[in-house]
């Protein structure tokens, strides 16, 4: 069966998957953080905002994705889409490294958050469902003291 990647947004990671040919639409679960993934071409990875500019390999071997190869480390700073492990190059300047990684932080971040948003706002929403019946009275409030 052939090999897929598939992204993670919320890591910035990117992961295989040997599965048959007409499962590979179907989303599938970040090994990291079991979110559900979209399918990704090699050749669209630098298409997304990765930390430095580079997706992670999930899981997590230290290596990296580059242009859809593995690579053991990251290229000089100063020419961030050209690395010596892979012969093709680009010629997309990237922000600067710092500025990419606050960025991604930021963004990881946020989407964490979100994130914990819905599954509160999820969990809230079955507890209401589980307490709708018998019919509640509500919970006296305790007198304020000073
Ligand atoms: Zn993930």
């Amino acid at each position: 069966m052939p090999l897929y990647e598939y992204l993670c947004e919320d890591c910035a990671g990117i992961f295989e998957v040997v599965r048959p040919i007409r499962e590979v639409p179907e989303p599938q679960p970040c090994p990291e953080c079991d979110e559900e993934c979209e399918r990704v071409m090699p050749s669209s990875f630098s298409a997304f905002i990765m930390r430095q500019g580079y997706p992670r390999r999930i899981p997590d071997k230290g290596t990296y994705w580059h242009l859809g190869q593995e690579v053991t480390y990251l290229p000089k700073k100063a020419r961030p889409y050209e690395h010596p492990q892979v012969t093709k190059q680009r010629e997309q300047e990237p922000l600067a490294t710092q500025d990419y990684t606050d960025l991604v932080d930021r963004k990881i971040h946020e989407r964490r958050l979100a994130r914990e948003d819905r599954r509160k706002e999820r969990d809230l929403k079955r507890d209401r469902m589980a307490k709708r019946a018998p019919e509640r009275k509500p919970l006296p409030q305790p007198m304020k003291r000073d």
